[in-house]
């Protein structure tokens, strides 16, 4: 596997109503792996997520200094330039959210739906798109025979596999989940586990988990955030924090 680094942080200290929430962070991380992001409830892992793709930036309050990049067709970028496209920032590097988040409108122009944001207009594109997406979701099965149907009628699993094929149509380099399972029970979970191991030889992945068993399943590499600083895996405590 090739294990370049796909992106990297620079001193990176960030702040809300300067209150210190990240302090000094340089990290790397490898291509085509998965990193678990741990550490106790507000010591800033979703934070951390957003200063990869600059979702911050519109939170009133929030600073952020240090520099974030990624290596694109094998040259590093600076995400934060302001000739960098914030448009194709957002389609390189995808985000899936602790609750599934659907659109109200079918499972098929949930999928779609970036692609059509996009200007994509040819319906036979889109369709190989949307079960490509959904297939590579491990979702095509469960759905191609109710495509048409509302979103809103799949299991809470199912809505975030719908999630993760919505953001995949984009085919982007970098997926960042914030909790991906925690509104989901056991079985739909594992299923979300193995789908992540899977989109490994796509993307670089990033994950922030409270379940110690599903970190230890699923990660190639650990981080701990505390105090503002990243621990490497190896050296973390065992934190009462991280529920099985
Ligand atoms: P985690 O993901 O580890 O639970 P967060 O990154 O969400 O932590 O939050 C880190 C800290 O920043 C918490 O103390 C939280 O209250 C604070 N915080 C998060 N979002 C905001 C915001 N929009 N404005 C002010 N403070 C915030």
């Amino acid at each position: 596997m090739d294990k370049s680094i796909k992106i990297r942080t620079k001193n990176i200290f960030f702040s809300y109503q300067n209150n210190r929430i990240l302090n000094d962070i340089s990290v790397e991380f490898p291509e085509h792996t998965l990193t678990a992001i741990v550490g106790p409830s507000g010591i800033g892992k979703s934070t951390f997520l957003m200063t990869l793709n600059r979702l911050w930036e519109s939170i009133p309050g929030a600073a952020m200094k240090g520099n974030v990049e990624i290596r694109f067709d094998g040259a590093f970028q600076d995400i934060y330039l302001p000739s960098y496209s914030l448009t194709s920032l957002r389609r390189s590097v995808g985000m899936v959210f602790q609750t599934p988040n659907p659109l109200p409108m079918s499972i098929y122009r949930n999928v779609a739906f970036p692609l059509k944001l996009a200007g994509f207009k040819k319906k036979d594109y889109i369709d190989h798109k949307v079960e490509e997406a959904l297939t590579r979701a491990y979702l095509w099965d469960e759905v191609k025979d109710r495509i048409r149907d509302d979103a809103f009628t799949l299991s809470g699993g199912q809505q975030q596999r719908l999630c993760i094929a919505r953001t995949l149509i984009m085919e982007p380099q970098i997926l960042l989940l914030d909790e991906p399972t925690s509104s989901l029970d056991a079985e739909s979970g594992r299923i979300i586990e193995e789908l992540l191991i899977s989109l490994k030889e796509r993307c670089t992945l990033l994950v922030v988990s409270h379940y110690r068993e599903q970190v230890k399943r699923i990660a190639d590499t650990v981080f701990e955030i505390s105090d503002g600083h990243f621990i490497p895996g190896d050296t973390i405590p065992v934190s009462p924090e991280i529920a099985e």
